[in-house]
């Protein structure tokens, strides 16, 4: 691809959607409910998924009414896909969701198995037997409507119930997927429509940090991180949940706490702001993405630009505009629709794949001054160019060369000194 030239400056837009409404059957006295998700790497083997099933066992010989929801195991959702693509080089739609669907329900019906070998009843449902219906978008769907009545009559029944991840029904009646990374959503709506009194992520790190464990070594586990900064934290990269989830669990006031499977320790919980939050830590964390591609468009005024994209079904991020030049950010898996898009509309575009971005995120940021001017100070002292900078109130994304993103959230961790105790807000 050509590259482009890109301008710094602008200011990004980050629209969340609204969740549709979820009626909580509160009738049914939902007291005890507790919704647990376990992710790819926690359902990777046949042990994994034994240990999975003892976890379960246990909330339910505590006391509790236990809902499972589980990912596929290990990295089966890419196989899946990477199958597709060896058959078809542009998979249908509608058959890919139905392909990738299978993951979730193979953990669950293995789950349920092992749940029953331990003298407890279960059952496993797919997305569609437990009620989630969701709009006809296939690869992204949003979830429309959780009707949980089969799951209140199994846990009325004294079942543990396991519900496959990362998928429903359409108000068409096919299969859908709800986008990378769904069974968290699948386990947040469930949790609100189910009035759980919590909801559990169990994932294959300790919680939610400072930076992603694995390119920042000493970033340290947040104690508590409001719904707002979650949301920009995995708007922007941090992928341990996916955006949507944290969507639904603000607007349904949901709790969630993001833990290990692999020990008992605490995690990061996720609720509304509070000001001790704040007090000792400005910025939650540093986050970064590849997966995004850079656009530079002439020739079209943004209302039809950004209306044939909606269209299209493209997540538009950052844009800026200078004169006639309009810059904007899209999804790599939208890649096909927003070039489409572009060609459709007969415009002079290019596009980038040689960028990262790299963000700072903390609600401290609203009222202390500075965190910009510091960013880039150390940025600079590091020999790192920025090539679009976009803000919003809690916010500073940079976007920079894909070579420096690493060193980038190494450089901007350090710089607000996110390695600290202090970072973790262990007080709250
Ligand atoms: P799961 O399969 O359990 O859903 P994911 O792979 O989707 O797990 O998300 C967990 C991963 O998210 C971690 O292994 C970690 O590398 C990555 N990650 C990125 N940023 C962060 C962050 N700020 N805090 C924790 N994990 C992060
Ligand atoms: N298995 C799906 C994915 O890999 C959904 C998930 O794990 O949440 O994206
Ligand atoms: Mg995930």
């Amino acid at each position: 691809m050509p590259e482009a030239p890109v301008q710094s400056g602008g200011v990004a837009t980050l629209e969340y959607e609204a969740v549709p409404a979820v009626e909580r059957d509160e009738a049914r006295g939902p007291l005890g409910t507790v919704v647990m998700k376990f992710g790819g790497t926690s359902v990777a083997g046949p042990e994994r998924l034994k240990e999975v099933a003892r976890r379960l066992v246990s909330a339910r010989e505590a006391g509790n009414r236990v809902v499972g929801v589980l990912s596929a195991m290990g990295e089966s959702t890419d196989d899946l896909i990477a199958l597709a693509h060896q058959v078809s080089s542009r998979p249908v739609a509608r058959e890919l969701d139905m392909l990738i669907s299978v993951g979730e329900r193979i953990s669950c019906a293995l789950a349920a198995m092992a749940i029953h070998d331990l003298g407890h009843e279960a059952i496993s449902l797919t997305g569609s037997q437990a009620g989630i219906v969701t709009d006809t978008v296939h690869g992204k769907a949003k979830i429309v409507e959780v009707r949980a009545r089969r799951i209140h009559e199994a846990l009325d029944d004294d079942r543990i119930v396991l519900v496959a991840g990362f998928q429903g029904v359409s108000t068409a009646y096919d299969v859908t997927t709800l986008g990378r990374g769904g069974s968290d959503t699948t386990a947040v709506a469930l949790a609100a429509a189910l009035g759980a009194e919590s909801c559990e992520i169990y994932t294959d790190v300790e919680g939610v940090f400072t930076a992603d464990p694995r390119i920042v070594p000493s970033a340290r586990k947040l104690h508590a991180v409001s719904y707002d900064e979650m949301l920009e934290l995995a708007a922007s990269g941090a992928k341990v949940l996916q955006l949507r989830a944290v969507e639904f669990a603000r607007n349904h006031h949901v709790r969630l706490h993001v833990r290990s499977t692999f020990s008992d320790a605490a995690g990061t919980w996720i609720r509304e702001e509070d000001e001790r939050m704040l007090e000792k830590a400005i910025i939650s964390g540093v986050t970064h993405t590849y997966e995004e591609l850079v656009y530079r468009v002439r020739g079209v005024r943004p209302a039809p630009l950004f209306a044939d994209l909606a269209e299209a079904g493209v997540n538009v991020d950052t844009i800026v505009q200078t004169g006639d030049e309009i810059v904007f950010s899209a999804p790599a898996d939208d890649g096909t629709q927003t070039a489409a898009a572009l060609e459709r509309l007969g415009v002079d575009w290019s596009a980038r794949d040689d960028l990262g971005k790299v963000s700072v995120v903390g609600a401290g940021m609203k009222s202390h001054p500075g965190v910009a001017a510091r960013a880039f100070a150390a940025l600079d002292d590091a020999g790192i160019d920025t090539e679009i900078v976009s803000t919003s109130p809690i916010k500073i994304a940079c976007h920079v060369r894909r070579d420096d993103v690493e060193r980038a959230v190494a450089t901007l961790h350090e710089a607000f000194e996110l390695d600290a105790p202090e970072a973790e807000r262990a007080h709250a």
